[in-house]
């Protein structure tokens, strides 16, 4: 069977990752999305198990020490990361995963898979970004200031991506990751097995 792709969608905060996976999810429900863990407390709304797996500092350090993370890194004042095994069983599946995760776990991850897809998502300029962060009103004057911050450094890093999506319109952003997706599936490499088993065949 054919593994599944492993994407990687990072981007700055506040650039609207959360609604473009939420879209994506209602228009590609064969989308499997990995939930990470973190020691962030929830926002308003989010769920556990769904958004995220909110975990103690002393339980994120043992998931580190166990091997448990495919990678993991510290953001804002906070940890992040991936459970390995979930993203591995669902691949060897044939099923695409979806990691929405920092450039500094990305980074992790394309030394692990560098068959991975990275997927940068822009916003459409810098001021909307700065709008958005602090429209979205859960977040102190500091931590904007830090997440803008953290948003230069991070666009800093969008080389080493192999694609990059504006988020302008909600609906257009989906469409173009929906294009990569299908353009990675296309691969000649991801069609080669297949086709030399025809081969043997004939
Ligand atoms: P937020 O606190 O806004 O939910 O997320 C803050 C940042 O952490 C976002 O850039 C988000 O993509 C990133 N993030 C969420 N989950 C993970 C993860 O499992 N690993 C890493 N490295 N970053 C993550």
């Amino acid at each position: 069977m054919k593994k599944g792709l492993l994407l990687v969608l990072s981007g700055p905060s506040g650039v609207g990752k959360g609604t473009l996976c939420d879209r994506l999810r209602q228009l590609s429900p064969e989308l499997v999305y990995s939930v990470s863990a973190t020691t962030r407390a929830p926002r308003s709304g989010e769920v556990e198990g769904k958004n995220y797996f909110f975990t103690s500092r002393e339980r994120f350090q043992s998931m580190i020490a166990e091997g448990e993370l495919l990678e993991w890194a510290e953001y804002v004042g906070n940890y992040y990361g991936t459970p390995r095994r979930f993203v591995e069983e669902t691949i060897a599946e044939g099923r695409d995963v979806i990691l929405e995760i920092d450039v500094q776990g990305a980074m992790q991850v394309k030394e692990r898979f560098p068959e991975a897809v990275f997927i940068f998502v822009l916003p459409p300029s810098l001021e909307e970004l700065q709008n958005r962060i602090q429209s979205r009103g859960t977040e102190t004057e500091s931590a904007i200031r830090s997440r803008m911050q953290v948003a230069a450094d991070e666009m800093r890093l969008m080389e080493h991506y192999d694609y990059a999506v504006v988020n302008d319109v909600i609906d257009l952003a989906c469409a173009r990751v929906q294009s990569i997706i299908t353009a990675e599936h296309c691969k000649r490499e991801r069609m080669l097995p297949a086709v030399k088993s025809w081969l043997n065949e004939v």
